[in-house]
């Protein structure tokens, strides 16, 4: 099956014309994933998308871990950044997972909503935390509620209809409310990058290699496209932080238990220094974003 019968239109930017990448062809459910790059927006996406069937594997019930329990306050820090524009009270966090988000919310006093792809996942979290209301997101998309903060934390590289969603849970959103997303900017300029790239690249091309990883990160953007798919859809930017952790390479020398695991520690340590002082230099964001009034 040829790339173009299947080939999907830019994620971000609808364009139809793309060139192959160094990220190395992966093999999951059967089918051949290729990672492709729009030539006019440069994101990097993969085709084909996957379809429900694929979807359904690739987000069991186990995939987001274990239920949160405690807080921790890691999201201290979040809250009053969130306040620092506007006196809020209803917020949606859209993909939340095991509940991390969620129950730092409510310790927070917040009114909490939490959506979720797995319906088992769903009804463990009801269970779990009987406080915050929680959708399938089957079930979320007919609901008429509207918020006025819509969290995303690490959801963006994983939609397969970014354009579509967006612009659903831009209905969703009272008037004045804010968009605040964060995750992983993969295609962003850092030298973990183009160190991955590197050795991508020679695996591809000259040892001809496939990656056998689950295709759950769909697009990998830079900051610069990005703010194009925010500006798209009408939403503008009041604040973006790009920063950089070691990820996907070890967090910490604890877990460095080979030479190989200690020599990616140490380009992810002296990528991560560099990202201090070169501006945006990184591989994760936040952003939070507010709807224009038109669409342009
Ligand atoms: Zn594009």
């Amino acid at each position: 099956m040829s790339i173009k019968e299947k080939l999907p239109k830019c994620l971000f930017c609808e364009n139809t014309s793309y060139k192959k990448t160094a990220y190395e062809d992966t093999l999951f459910n059967h089918k051949v994933f290729e990672y492709i790059q729009c030539s006019n927006c440069k994101l990097v996406y993969v085709s084909p998308l996957p379809n429900y069937d694929d979807l359904d594997k690739m987000y069991p019930v186990n995939y987001q871990g274990e239920l949160v329990k405690k807080t921790t306050g890691c999201y201290d820090k979040l809250f009053t950044l969130i306040n620092q524009h506007g006196n809020y009270t209803t917020i949606l966090d859209y993909g939340c997972g095991g509940g991390k988000f969620i129950i730092e919310a409510l310790s927070n006093q917040f009114e909490i909503t939490g959506v979720e792809f797995n319906p088992q996942l769903v009804g463990n979290l009801k269970k779990h935390l009987p406080q915050a209301t929680f959708y399938t997101t089957e079930e979320f998309f007919k609901t008429e509620s509207q918020y006025d903060v819509i969290f995303l934390s690490n959801v963006l590289e994983h939609l397969t209809s970014p354009l579509e969603t967006m612009l659903f849970l831009k209905g969703k959103i009272k008037e004045n409310g804010i968009f605040v997303i964060e995750g992983p900017i993969e295609n962003n300029f850092n030298l973990t990058k183009i160190f991955r790239k590197t050795i991508f690249c020679i695996r591809k091309s000259i040892l001809n290699s496939k990656a056998s990883h689950v295709p759950t990160h769909v697009l990998y953007a830079n900051r610069e496209n990005q703010e194009m798919f925010f500006r798209k859809i009408g939403i503008s930017t009041l604040y973006y932080k790009v920063d950089e952790i070691n990820w996907p390479f070890p967090m910490t020398y604890k877990e460095c238990d080979t030479l190989k695991k200690k020599f990616l520690y140490f380009i992810a340590s002296i990528s991560v220094k560099f990202g201090k002082i070169v501006p945006n230099w990184g591989n994760v964001f936040l952003f939070i974003g507010k709807v224009h009034n038109s669409s342009n």
